[in-house]
């Protein structure tokens, strides 16, 4: 129950950007039934239904999503020069906040982590994930980057199928991989 607390591609891609993921996969079976727990820096409220409706859909009873607050960006994760926020440093303030068992962090700002012009999201497995909009310039794509992370904190690797689980070298390639999960990433998650 949801109640009571609660640079771009200009010169070269360093690495994919929806290929990071940090520390090792578990048992599938850990996944079972998990509180998502969103937070939100400005984004709009269509924002918010279109992406909670994307995920509900996609993983169903898997997880329940319970509403979270807004929450400010620290400004210790902006890095002026790059006029771009941390992600691993969003990540683990996301993760130290949480009541639930997972969290999602929305926000509209750039991201990046070392080594890299600049990343869609951030996961880590069967924690949570930090996720930007900023490059996401249409309903679709902000569903399925979102999808593709929570994907990664129930436990999904990346896929070769076609699949929202696949890995996009750029926002082409995001534009055209699946929305959905493919039969093997689903009966991973048992789904
Ligand atoms: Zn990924
Ligand atoms: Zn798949």
């Amino acid at each position: 129950m949801c109640t009571g607390q609660n640079q771009s591609y200009k010169t070269r891609v360093l690495m994919n950007p929806s290929k990071m993921v940090q520390s090792s996969p578990q048992s599938p079976s850990q996944s079972k039934h998990l509180t998502l727990e969103i937070f939100t820096t400005q984004i709009s409220d269509d924002d918010l239904s279109s992406i909670t409706h994307a995920l509900k859909r996609a993983y169903g009873t898997l997880i329940e999503i319970c509403p979270g607050e807004p929450h400010e960006l620290p400004s210790q994760a902006y890095h002026r020069q790059r006029n771009q926020y941390d992600a691993d440093y969003l990540l683990r303030y996301a993760l130290r906040q949480k009541n639930r068992d997972i969290v999602l962090w929305i926000i509209p700002h750039d991201l990046y982590i070392s080594q890299m012009n600049f990343i869609f999201g951030l996961a880590h497995y069967f924690q949570g994930a930090v996720l930007s909009l900023f490059r996401l310039n249409s309903d679709d794509l902000k569903q399925k980057e979102a999808i593709h992370e929570i994907g990664h904190v129930l436990g999904l690797p990346h896929c070769t199928n076609t699949c929202v689980m696949h890995y996009s070298n750029s926002l082409g390639e995001a534009q055209r991989k699946s929305l959905s999960l493919c039969d093997r990433c689903k009966r991973i998650l048992n789904i």
